[in-house]
């Protein structure tokens, strides 16, 4: 038996290649997905292709057909048995194509605007792709809209292309030539795929549209190719089960059920299977395997047929009892009769132990939730190379129970009382208590706007506590006199700056020696309230600017003539707070040379 297990690993018997379609909102992706699927009339029935759970299967009879047009000469060899493509676009889907953090989805499309070029969520896919170290193909879509396109449909790309007027070829180069180097400024190296000689250094680039259907035929051969010449090791079967729960779903009739993607091995009706729930572990027997029915058999109850076992790569719904906790994202393990269930529990229950491990060890941090296992990964993922500390994580909508954690913060860090939340509902009353207790709840669906969300967050708070240490914050100066205007109440006085920057609410004092004991006395004359030169206010006069009239306010004032005396020479109070502030919130604003007034004044004022 072994042996037939090695005989059946080889690369004359893959498995089919899963495909996620990745891209922004409105660049075509579900319009592609559908053109994909539409079958060809004139060439009749395209052989096969199946509706299963949550993606579709295209035969190797269906992928000859819809490719023949750039396979004229049958030159192009196909290796694999068919091609599954997940149905749900975007990132979700993708996400959760997991296992042990690294990806199932065996190749990507990406799909641009050729109108738009790149997108925010664009860049949000190359991220995910890039750390889950999944090829990609860049599909760029819709270039029926150049001005002027005449279309052939469903044809391959080049020919299309050769027959287009000159102005029509000029601006689809210059468009091309623009989403070349956007892709460059991402970091990565592209080129048309008809001319791409190195599939591992170049992004392949089909121009495609999905109105049309035109580079579709190029797009589907590409992704064969790419996946048979580079990923055979990938494709390879497996004895053991890889699955993996998309999504989590109540079915009328058949309970919460799980949609899994298997992506190799075989599960069987009956089997005896653990997943990872939201807190507890799940082990439960697959109670049924099914796939939906097709519209011949609907007459039949039933939207769904029931399979005895299914074979890799296959999208397919599970129903069994105690699945109402499950987590999107999980791994499927199959419990085999030499295993332990305790041990597989532990191991499916590892990849949410092993993103609470990378919550911060300090306890101080920001809250996250999202919806699944694999956006939560990729959230936590960005927010460490973003530098935002989390303290704690957790997956499903947002209760009040979860606010109640995230308000520890208000306590230990303030500025981390803040939930983000990615992709999850915010139920009312949680959100009501949020706005009482002064927790932050930040949403989105695009994982760099929770980011923007929090950086603005953090902002605006670092500008209140700057404007609130404003009168905290002072700023070096020595003053000479030149005449009193007012001796006291308010003190008026013509001065010189002759060190550093004199600023409005600056603190001014005068140093003296008591002439009796010889003691240093600091004497407080109070703030500036205004600043006059020519008789209009300034609000800073420079060292070595003209004489300036400085009005000074304050309790306590002393009397010029009795406490001081003209030619006493004024300083800025600073002290060890208003040093420590300025470092704080104002270094940018403190220059080189105001540093070493500081130091210099520190000595006048006996600061340690
Ligand atoms: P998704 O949000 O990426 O799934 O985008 P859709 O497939 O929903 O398409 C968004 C809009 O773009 C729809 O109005 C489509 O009809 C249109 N669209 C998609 N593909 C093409 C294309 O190739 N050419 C043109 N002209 N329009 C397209």
């Amino acid at each position: 038996q072994h042996e037939e297990a090695l005989a059946a690993r080889s690369k004359d018997n893959l498995r089919s290649p899963i495909c996620c379609i990745l891209g922004h909102v409105d660049t075509g992706k579900t319009k592609l997905l559908d053109k994909i699927r539409q079958t060809n009339v004139q060439e009749g029935e395209a052989g096969g292709i199946t509706q299963q759970i949550g993606a579709t299967y295209f035969p190797k009879e269906a992928l000859v057909k819809k490719t023949a047009v750039v396979n004229k000469d049958d030159s192009f060899i196909f290796n694999v048995p068919g091609l599954l493509v997940i149905d749900t676009p975007g990132h979700e889907s993708f996400t959760n194509l997991r296992s042990r953090g690294s990806s199932l989805c065996n190749i990507a499309i990406l799909v641009i605007d050729i109108m738009h070029g790149l997108e925010p969520q664009t860049l949000e896919s190359m991220r995910l792709l890039r750390e889950r170290r999944t090829p990609f193909i860049v599909a760029l879509n819709k270039i029926d809209r150049l001005l002027d396109w005449k279309k052939i449909d469903n044809n391959g790309f080049e020919d299309s292309l050769s027959l287009q007027k000159d102005r029509v070829k000029r601006e689809f180069e210059d468009r091309w030539n623009f989403v070349h180097t956007q892709l460059q400024e991402q970091g990565f190296n592209s080129e048309l795929f008809y001319k791409n000689k190195n599939m591992s250094r170049y992004v392949s680039v089909v121009p495609t549209s999905a109105h049309t259907g035109e580079g579709i035929p190029d797009m589907l051969k590409l992704i064969i190719k790419l996946t048979q010449e580079r990923m055979t090791t990938n494709l390879m079967y497996l004895s053991e089960v890889e699955c993996t729960v998309l999504e989590v779903k109540v079915i009328e009739g058949l309970g919460t059920t799980i949609d899994v993607v298997l992506s190799n091995g075989v599960l069987h009706e009956g089997d005896r299977i653990v997943l990872c729930g939201n807190p507890e572990p799940i082990a439960t027997n697959i109670r049924a395997l099914l796939t939906p029915a097709e519209m011949k058999e609907l007459r039949v109850k039933s939207q769904y047929v029931h399979n005895k076992e299914v074979k890799a790569a296959m999208g397919i719904k599970i129903a069994a009892d105690g699945l109402d906790s499950a987590i999107a994202g999980s791994r499927l393990l199959v419990v085999g009769p030499d295993d332990d269930e305790d041990d597989l529990l532990d191991e499916v229950m590892g990849d949410l132990a092993h993103l609470l491990s990378k919550v911060s060890k300090t306890g101080r941090g920001v809250s996250v939730q999202a919806s699944t296992l694999g956006s939560l990964e990729a959230l936590l993922e960005f927010l460490r190379v973003s530098k935002i500390p989390v303290a704690t994580i957790s997956i499903g909508p947002v209760y009040k129970k979860d606010v109640l954690r995230a308000g520890i913060m208000l306590e230990k860090a303030p500025e981390y009382a803040v939930m983000l939340c990615f992709d999850v509902k915010v139920d009312k009353d949680a959100q009501a208590y949020a706005n009482e207790i002064g927790v932050k709840i930040f949403e989105a669906d695009i994982i760099y706007h929770l980011f923007d969300k929090f950086t603005s967050h953090m902002k605006q708070l670092e500008e209140k506590k700057k404007e609130d240490s404003k009168m905290l914050a002072v700023f070096p100066c020595i003053l000479n006199p030149v005449a009193v205007f007012n001796k006291k109440d308010p003190i008026v006085v013509g001065v010189d700056v002759v060190e550093g920057n004199l600023k409005m609410t600056t603190p001014i004092a005068a140093i003296k020696k008591n002439p009796v004991t010889g003691v240093k006395e600091i004497i407080d004359l109070g703030r500036v309230t205004s600043i006059e030169r020519d008789h209009k206010q300034i609000q800073v006069c420079k060292k070595g600017q003209p004489s300036v009239a400085v009005k000074i306010e304050g309790p306590n004032q002393p009397l010029y003539g009795r406490h001081l005396e003209e030619k006493d020479t004024l300083y800025s109070h600073i002290s060890r707070e208003s040093i420590d502030t300025l470092k704080k919130y104002f270094r940018t604003d403190v220059s080189q040379d105001e540093w070493k007034l500081i130091v210099h004044l520190k000595k006048e004022f006996d600061i340690l």
